[in-house]
């Protein structure tokens, strides 16, 4: 399997762009290698310009729960496009689709829609200590909530994979108002409290998928939940990923914690630039137009990317049982794919949330970040390049979860999981 085409392409991207691409984790940096350039994308398949092609586990980091080139969603978007392209006015596509968001979420009244999952939650903090009308807020270390001044600490994702958790570029002044507790923590999270009686709102990750996939307990997200209240404190859930990827009506349907303010990305926009953040309506009363906290958009509620999103989430609604089935095949993946670690002596740490999966090369569970921290990172960086060559595009940073479509089947998890028996022996043979 040759990638002389994508080698050259990266070495031409690293001229003319920062490190040869627009979001670090793209790199490769942590696993090694050449990033592979891609022409198109096929159901399950990503193809390269080597003519290469890969089962993709990845997705877009997300977006795509219905698999490359989902007709119904291109047919929409085609029709869309035929309209024109933006019009900076109204259109009836963003009340169906805010229609549709708010009918999945038993937590939110209206919702505002934004071009990124980054603008989403720094819309979503603004509005929190808008409402409050208070200045420090609490995120945990791992989680990653986009790439905004103050929630640029200790981050997940591509921030943590390059080492600089806090980057630089960010004033000491702009971050000083958060707080940092640990994850499924909760006495990490009352000492916040008893430090400032100023905390606006606690962002969490309710199902973590920025330092590999950790689950909130329950019962964290319950005393959470009750901490909040206690200190009159919003809770903000960022499902930017987790949204209609681990369940179809929320982590909210999972643990039957409410956010006060939940954040919304990836797929909710099919495969288009889709952001958005919602709340109940006495919350999103305090929003500009109607209120005084200000946000804007020119691209904002943009009508193509409403019609990707619509005919994504109708979809996903129509066919609610489809989670069942890609959480199946997320299990039957990492079972399968731990048992073949298991036959070489690797020890692996397994989750699944609806159509997200996550592995660890561990010998302890995973609760936090510093637990993801102790995974062996060379083993990962070994398995990643292995896989690729086997034909199967995994997350090249062992701090991403993985994704399920609805184009990848049963029998490509089968041939999957002995893809990756193959690369275990190797590895144990070495
Ligand atoms: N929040 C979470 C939980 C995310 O996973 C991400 C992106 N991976 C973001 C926010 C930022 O979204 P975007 O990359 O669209 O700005």
């Amino acid at each position: 399997m040759g990638t002389q085409a994508s080698s050259e392409a990266f070495k031409k991207a690293q001229g003319l762009i920062p490190g040869g691409v627009n979001s670090p984790v793209r790199a490769f940096s942590s696993v090694g290698g050449t990033p592979l350039f891609i022409t198109k994308g096929e159901g399950a398949y990503l193809v390269d310009i080597d003519k290469n092609r890969y089962i993709d586990f990845v997705q877009s980091w997300g977006p795509l729960l219905f698999g490359h080139r989902d007709e119904s969603i291109e047919e929409a978007v085609i029709e869309a496009v035929r309209n024109g392209l933006s019009f900076g006015a109204p259109t009836e596509a963003e009340t169906d689709l805010a229609e549709l968001v708010v009918s999945m979420f038993d937590s939110i009244d209206k919702v505002r829609f934004v071009s990124s999952g980054t603008e989403a939650v720094m819309s979503a903090i603004r509005l929190a200590r808008g409402y409050t009308g208070r200045d420090d807020i609490v995120k945990f270390t791992g989680c990653y909530h986009g790439h905004s001044d103050s929630l640029l600490v200790q981050a997940g994702s591509g921030a943590a994979t390059f080492g600089n958790p806090s980057s630089p570029g960010v004033p000491a002044d702009f971050t000083k108002h958060t707080l940092l507790a640990t994850y499924n923590d909760i006495k990490s999270v009352e000492k916040c409290f008893a430090d400032s009686s100023d905390i606006a709102c606690v962002i969490i990750e309710p199902i973590a998928g920025n330092m590999g996939l950790v689950p909130a307990d329950k019962e964290f997200l319950i005393q959470l939940r009750e901490l909040c209240d206690a200190n009159g404190t919003l809770l903000i859930y960022d499902e930017v990923m987790s949204g209609f990827r681990a369940s179809i009506n929320g982590a909210e349907s999972i643990t039957g914690v409410k956010p006060d303010i939940l954040t919304l990305g990836k797929v909710i926009g099919g495969g288009m630039p889709v952001g958005a953040f919602g709340a109940r309506a006495e919350i999103m009363a305090k929003l500009s137009p109607d209120g005084p906290v200000y946000q804007a958009g020119t691209l904002s509620g943009n009508p193509v990317a409403m019609a990707a999103g619509l005919a994504a989430l109708g979809k996903l609604k129509k066919n609610a049982a489809v989670m069942n089935t890609l959480n199946a095949r997320g299990i039957r993946l990492v079972k399968g794919m731990k048992a073949a670690a298991a036959e070489f002596g690797i020890e692996m740490q397994i989750d699944t949330r609806g159509s997200m999966f996550g592995f660890f090369f561990n010998d302890k569970p995973v609760k936090n970040f510093a637990d993801a921290s102790n995974s062996d990172a060379n083993l990962f960086a070994t398995f990643h390049s292995k896989m690729l060559k086997e034909g199967y595009y995994f997350a090249c940073s062992l701090f991403e979860t993985g994704f399920i479509s609805t184009a990848i089947t049963d029998e490509m998890i089968e041939d999957a999981i002995k893809a990756s028996k193959r690369v275990f022996k190797e590895i144990a043979d070495a």
